[in-house]
């Protein structure tokens, strides 16, 4: 078991930010991060404060990443796909982990930027809480016995169908074209559909799925879970509020679950790299106060 006393999902700005303040103020910090920031989108980048000139978003991000590594702040490659209570705090769950390797902290911080795998399906928007979820944890239980579906082909979409196959009676793996990730623990109750899908649709809530070759799928629930896990995902698994695909924060950047943190792009607001810095340092700095404090009791 390794525990720590911040994790931080998310290596952009907004997360190496965080983990430097804390790593400086002494404490044990462990960064958790899969695939690359939204900084490496873009070659140049001329509005943020001490380059005279233009810098590559790749190389601002690998050398926050070099800075925080040389302070000694922990990294883990890994896609975080759930994070749960524990006594005492609370474990990060990653994709593939094996029970020997658990990650606990007392404080989180989801740094994870703006989810952009929202599906452009027809019918997604409309049915958003009327047979459209984003979080199995959170919603299985109202699918007990039915026919569901998760749309999503990877690691992520593989531990929504682990929740739902002992609730649902049937789980459909619907990868809208792509291939699929094999998994030994698939049973018998899931099937997987590898049709590209036209639209979701249904009357009060979502009844089936209609596919590009005119075929349809009767279904009662679809739990959206591709590419991985985001923010809004990661955030709904512990309980945190969220709003118009962003965490809710306070001006102290606590989420409405007590030492789970949020900041950058996935808080909303100006999407910019000097507000995920700003943040990520008052996160930074919320927890250092609540791990002296609770040093000096
Ligand atoms: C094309 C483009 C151009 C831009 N140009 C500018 C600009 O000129 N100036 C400017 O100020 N801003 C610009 N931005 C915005 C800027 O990149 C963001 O505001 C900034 O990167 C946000 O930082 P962040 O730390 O909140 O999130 P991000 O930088 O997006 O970092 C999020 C991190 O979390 C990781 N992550 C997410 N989910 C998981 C998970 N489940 N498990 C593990 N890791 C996970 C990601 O892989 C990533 O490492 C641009 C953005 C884009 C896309």
């Amino acid at each position: 078991m390794n525990e720590f006393d911040c994790i931080i999902i998310g290596s952009g700005p907004a997360g190496i930010t965080s983990s430097i303040y804390i790593k400086r103020a002494g404490f044990k910090v462990l960064i958790i991060s899969k695939n690359e920031s939204s900084l490496t989108r873009t070659e140049k980048i001329e509005n943020y404060y001490g380059f005279e000139e233009p810098i590559n978003g790749k190389k601002l991000n690998d050398d926050g990443i070099k800075q925080a590594k040389r302070l000694g702040v922990e990294f883990l490659e890994k896609e975080v796909v759930s994070i749960k209570y524990e006594q005492d705090g609370f474990e990060v769950i990653t994709a593939n982990q094996s029970p020997s390797k658990r990650y606990i902290a007392k404080n989180i911080v989801i740094a994870t930027g703006v989810n952009r795998q929202t599906p452009k399906i027809k019918g997604t928007k409309e049915y958003e809480g009327k047979g459209i979820s984003y979080c199995a944890v959170c919603d299985a239980a109202f699918y007990r016995n039915k026919d569901v579906a998760v749309l999503g082909n990877g690691e992520y979409a593989i531990g929504e169908i682990e929740e739902l196959l002992p609730v649902a009676k049937s789980v459909t793996m619907l990868t809208n074209g792509k291939d699929y990730i094999e998994n030994r623990k698939i049973n018998n109750k899931l099937k997987i559909n590898q049709k590209r899908i036209r639209e979701f649709r249904g009357t009060e809530k979502i009844e089936e799925v209609e596919f590009e070759d005119n075929s349809t799928q009767k279904i009662s629930g679809v739990f959206i879970a591709q590419g991985i896990a985001g923010s809004m995902e990661l955030a709904r698994k512990i309980g945190a509020r969220t709003e118009n695909n962003h965490i809710i924060v306070n001006d102290r950047m606590e989420t409405t679950i007590p030492n789970v943190y949020a900041c950058g792009d996935c808080t909303g607001g100006i999407l910019q790299i000097s507000k995920a810095v700003y943040e990520g340092t008052v996160a930074g700095l919320e927890i250092i106060n609540k791990l002296r404090n609770k040093e000096e009791i």
